[in-house]
């Protein structure tokens, strides 16, 4: 048995039972890696500290037997990054488009609607819970 096959055949048998690296634990170990690049930039100590619990809490995760847990805990992760991704999305489209088109939010349902600029005034449903109102654009 080669040195390499050892190796590889001793990390198999270390993580068995443990999930290993998930989106969690690599988000973890990114964000160590900027907030550790912060710190020698701004030379604050407090990023550096903070890295450290991000990389220790990454690594905690990856070598975790408390499967269910992490996976938990990585759901909540994707939830939530899924929902802000969509929002920093929506907002980079609207401020593209905002030559063109005129936004606000549905006063009933709060959705993000949008005009063609210089309609005028025009009386407007909602595409989402379809209550009509009057908007200048
Ligand atoms: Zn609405």
């Amino acid at each position: 048995m080669s040195f390499m096959q050892k190796v590889r055949d001793g990390l198999r048998r270390l993580m068995v039972g443990r999930r290993g690296p998930d989106e969690l634990s690599l988000a973890l170990l990114v964000a160590g890696v900027v907030l550790s690049m912060l710190s020698s930039i701004t030379r604050i100590g407090l990023f550096y500290l903070v890295s450290l619990v991000a990389y220790g809490f990454s690594i905690y995760r990856m070598f975790s037997r408390r499967i269910e847990k992490r996976y938990a805990e990585n759901v909540k992760f994707l939830t939530f990054w899924r929902g802000w991704r969509s929002s920093l999305k929506q907002f980079i489209n609207r401020a593209k488009n905002m030559r063109k088109y005129k936004y606000y939010k549905c006063p009933q349902c709060h959705a993000w609607l949008r005009l063609p600029r210089k309609v005028g005034e025009v009386t407007v449903t909602c595409g989402k819970c379809h209550s009509s109102f009057k908007q200048k654009a």
